[in-house]
């Protein structure tokens, strides 16, 4: 090539790679006009494509790989990454107008997921497209289906098709407190103070470590030794808030969003004043399409009055992939990229958005920084039972009588948490089994029922509370039905970086088909994605299966 005279470069007849039609481009354009043509924001750009025409065209793409300066392959990787976006290639048949995904995750595969989702394949037809889908976070009201953005729960089939037939395609927004009544109720006057010297940074930080904050996301990371970290961190530095809860059985965040959602806005601005923030990007899930309109509505109320002096504030949408509830496959999503996990270190505390350090904060932990310092350390700290501290939000769903984001305190144990929270088991079912932590923190029986809830309590017995979602499973199941839901959503949500995670999760979920499971071989699986895959995703998936050999094996054997 260096021998190449430069005019012969100029003589070639039409521009390199594929061509687009001017017809096209302009219609992407018009499509995405008002984004940044980044691509640290194709996400955003692929959503305004696909909501336009409910799938991605081929020749879109590559004319919005042109508009971004990107190669059509680097649009393409990412777009047939994430569930939500369906790539439909020049000459390809389009999938109908309306999609409608049933949920078949643990809790609604207990209601009978299966039949609502081959029922409705029937009745409803070729014209509309029914998709199995992992959990949508509504557990509480299972079964669940979505038409379009519409969730549609403790769902009917004629309810369903009802909806359908009136084209109810968008989710209603939740009836949330405004920032008007936030305001008036005295929100936001933590960030006045401590812009004005009247609170300082060091007795906010005392407060969120005498009140034992955690991460709520799963990790139960100590709050506030994540700010001093990122405090040792040099300029400018970064907040991103994960709203990414796809952990089948979790549905808390969703639940405090719909209702207080300036509460963790709050957090986050108080957080950015004492870790010097300048951005802060929210990560919030596809799922909750209702809730991203409000909050759409909320920032924009904020920014147009705002209390104090605010950092950039930008809110992401996902696309429908559970490995982005990962802090730093979240990161990469944030970035424009597929959402798989980086390698550790660097962590993102030092290396997160755009390189930068940055404080990664599940929604629900930010929603408690104002009431800590409000009420004090002591408050917070002085709830809890069996030796416990502190509140939890737990997401109690299965069979149960009042299913529902219970906030108890943290060490109560499942049976205090159905007898006092959730009304009791469903008339008929007997207390048989239940996940502590969502799909991958395991499954223990009744007769383990007396656990403190807790991080670190559960760890002994192959478990983990989590994000502590909490599904109760009775006489009518089998903890080997639910183990195989858990395997089978693993493999389905694998990105696929790592071997043993996926090629592990889709062997496992294939051996758990047979009667009798192989012990020897899923042991086996079971100890190399423990032991070498990449992210929390892989090393917890054989969490229920473990389970179920050490506390059910008569099931399977
Ligand atoms: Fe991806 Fe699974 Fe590996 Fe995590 S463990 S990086 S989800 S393949």
């Amino acid at each position: 090539m260096a021998n190449v005279h430069p005019m012969r470069r100029r003589l070639r007849p039409h521009p390199k790679g594929r061509q687009v039609d001017p017809q096209v481009a302009e219609e992407a354009r018009t499509l995405t006009a008002g984004l940044p043509q980044e691509r640290a924001w194709l996400i955003e750009h692929l959503h305004c494509i696909q909501d336009h025409f409910g799938h991605l065209p081929g020749d879109h793409l590559v004319a919005l790989a042109r508009e971004l300066h990107m190669a059509p392959v680097e649009v393409y990787e990412v777009a047939s990454f994430y569930h939500h976006f369906d790539v439909v290639a020049h000459g390809e048949e389009a999938p109908p107008a309306v999609t409608v995904r049933v949920c078949d995750s643990v809790t609604c595969a207990l209601f009978g997921a299966e039949e609502l989702a081959n029922t409705l394949q029937q009745r409803l037809g070729s014209e509309v497209r029914v998709q199995r889908v992992s959990c949508v976070g509504r557990c509480d009201q299972a079964p669940v289906a979505v038409v379009g953005q519409n969730p549609v729960t403790n769902a009917g089939i004629d309810e369903v098709t009802a909806t359908v037939a009136r084209s109810e395609t968008d989710a209603p927004m939740p009836d949330a407190c405004d920032y008007r009544t936030y305001r008036n109720n005295g929100g936001y006057a933590l960030c006045r103070a401590l812009e004005r010297g009247e609170l300082s940074a060091e007795s906010v930080l005392q407060a969120i470590e005498g009140a034992g904050l955690r991460g709520l996301g799963g990790a139960g990371f100590p709050t506030a030794r994540k700010w001093h970290i990122l405090l040792d961190q040099p300029a400018p530095r970064i907040i991103a808030i994960n709203i990414d809860e796809g952990e089948p059985g979790t549905f808390k965040d969703l639940h405090y969003l719909s209702r207080d959602p300036h509460r963790f806005l709050e957090g986050a601005l108080i957080a950015a004043q004492v870790i010097g923030a300048d951005d802060i990007y929210i990560y919030l899930r596809d799922e909750y399409a209702g809730a991203r309109r409000m909050l759409e509505h909320e920032l924009a109320a904020l920014q147009a009055d705002p209390p104090c002096r605010l950092p950039n504030l930008y809110l992401r949408r996902g696309a429908g992939a559970y490995i982005c509830g990962e802090e730093s496959a979240m990161i990469e999503s944030i970035e424009g990229k597929r959402g798989m996990p980086r390698l550790r270190p660097p962590f993102v505390a030092q290396n997160g958005v755009f390189g930068r350090p940055t404080l990664e904060h599940n929604m629900e932990t930010l929603h408690w920084v104002r009431d800590i310092v409000e009420k004090g350390a002591e408050w917070f700290a002085s709830q809890g039972r069996h030796g416990r501290h502190g509140l939890r939000s737990y997401s109690v769903s299965g069979r149960i009588t009042e299913p529902g984001v219970k906030l108890a305190p943290a060490g109560i144990t499942v049976r205090e948490l159905i007898d006092e929270y959730c009304g009791g088991m469903l008339p008929g079912h007997t207390f048989y089994a239940y996940f502590p932590g969502g799909a991958s923190g395991g499954i223990l029986p009744a007769s383990l029922g007396d656990i403190p809830l807790d991080f670190g309590t559960m760890e002994e017995h192959g478990c983990f509370i989590g994000s502590a979602a909490i599904i109760v499973l009775s006489d009518h199941d089998r903890a080997r039905d639910a183990a195989f839901n858990a395997m089978r959503f693993f493999a389905h949500e694998s990105c696929g970086k790592c071997t043993p995670c996926r090629v592990g999760t889709a062997k496992a979920a294939d051996l758990m088909t047979e009667p009798r499971w192989d012990r020897g071989r899923l042991d086996d699986l079971a100890q190399v994605m423990a032991d070498a895959s990449i992210c929390g995703l892989g090393q917890a998936a054989p969490n229920p299966l473990r389970c179920i050999f050490k506390y059910f094996p008569e099931e399977v054997d």
